[in-house]
């Protein structure tokens, strides 16, 4: 083995971030993208999709927290989750923690994806057999055009808007959401940097605010990910994400967890002042 070996996720033309890779776990190509995992020195196992650090068996618990729990428990009963992408499985695996969900959709485009972490990261897929779930290879683009069925709550666990993603940031899907929303429905979606991609931010939340009464954004910190501030972005039909949110459903559910907590949950949309600024008015 080459005990020098290095992964480095280059950010456009100006940044790159490396990483001390132990061993190659597993390398192919689909027809949607590249993707490998490597066993990490300082990150446990990592997924990669095209070059771009997807998860990490370290610092995984953030991201998969704050995608999940915010909106399930801005949600005062969700039943019903449909989530877009996630091919790792760890936003199943948090959203099927939750005893009021009796199902959980997950539409991810990529077989190899799904395949891959199930061999190689069962810390994120261990849940992918699970009883309430539904797990469909296809494209949550045409999924949510054609779906009849009513979702309390959509995640949107995608990858960056290139590829079979770049829909997942339009004006037509989220319309579709809308329509597969119940009348109280959240959709909460993949929001990028703030330090790196406020554009995408700003055209995301654009969309959402085209589509829906209300949308937020709210950040969390990770290791991995460039920019280390990242965020989702939160758009509503109904249920405002802090007023309309009760610390009590969180101490009552019994769960716990690594990082989301109910303090967290409400500070994670008081937002830095050059975000705000950058967010004005849109
Ligand atoms: N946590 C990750 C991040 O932001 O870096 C996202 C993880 S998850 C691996 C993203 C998944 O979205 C990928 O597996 C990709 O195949 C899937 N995806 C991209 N476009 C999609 C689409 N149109 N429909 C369904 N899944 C899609």
């Amino acid at each position: 083995m080459n005990s020098n070996l290095w992964i480095e996720e280059k950010f456009e033309d100006f940044l790159g971030l490396k990483f001390k890779v132990e061993k190659v776990l597993f390398s192919g190509q689909s027809e949607f993208q590249s993707v490998d995992i490597v066993e990490t020195k300082g990150h446990g196992k990592m997924l990669l999709n095209d070059g771009l650090v997807m998860v990490t068996e370290r610092d995984e618990f953030a991201y998969h927290d704050m995608i999940s729990h915010v909106p399930l428990f801005a949600h005062p009963s969700p039943k019903n989750v449909l989530v877009i992408g996630g091919g790792d499985g760890g936003t199943a695996r948090e959203v099927l923690r939750h005893s009021s969900v009796d199902k959980c959709t997950m539409v991810e485009i990529d077989s190899m994806v799904v395949d891959a972490c199930r061999e190689f990261i069962p810390q994120t897929a261990k849940d992918l057999d699970h009883e309430k779930l539904t797990l469909i290879i296809g494209d949550g683009v045409e999924f949510v055009k054609s779906t009849d069925e009513k979702f309390d709550v959509i995640i949107v666990d995608s990858t960056d808007p290139i590829g079979p993603a770049q829909p997942l940031f339009g004006e037509e899907f989220y319309q579709d959401v809308y329509k597969c929303l119940s009348d109280d429905g959240i959709v909460v979606s993949q929001g990028e940097s703030s330090w790196y991609a406020m554009d995408i931010q700003q055209s995301l939340l654009k969309v959402l605010n085209t589509v829906f009464p209300k949308s937020y954004l709210y950040s969390f910190s990770n290791l991995t990910y460039p920019g280390g501030l990242w965020s989702f972005t939160f758009a509503t039909k109904k249920h405002h994400p802090t007023n309309d949110f009760s610390a009590e459903r969180v101490e009552a559910s019994g769960l716990t967890f690594d990082y989301y907590n109910a303090a967290l949950h409400s500070a994670s949309f008081a937002l830095p002042n050059f975000v705000k600024k950058g967010l004005e008015g849109l």
